[in-house]
């Protein structure tokens, strides 16, 4: 997966592709309801560190690609495959 996200041409690493991401509301802070929460268990629910900034990767060091993300570097690696379009 490491060498997958290294040549892929999506930006990587961003807070919010990251598997342990939990996204919610609090009520209780109308002025600011949305939370980014990681659900890891070394951060247990705390705020995700993020930065949520467009194409600013996070230097998290606990930083996993979810499923949507690998399903689109899984496509894109196998388009850039030397033996993508050929018969099988
Ligand atoms: S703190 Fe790190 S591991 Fe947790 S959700 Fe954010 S980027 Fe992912």
């Amino acid at each position: 997966m490491t060498a997958m996200l290294n040549d892929s041409p999506f930006p990587r690493r961003l807070a919010v592709d990251c598997v342990f991401l939990r996204r919610t509301l609090d009520t209780n802070t109308p002025e600011d309801p949305f939370l980014m929460l990681c659900t890891h268990i070394i951060r247990d629910g705390r705020d995700c560190i993020g930065p949520f900034l467009e194409n600013i990767e996070t230097d998290c060091q606990l930083w996993e690609p979810n499923e949507r993300l690998a399903a689109r570097l899984a496509a894109a690696d196998e388009a850039s495959s030397p033996t993508a379009g050929t018969p099988s």
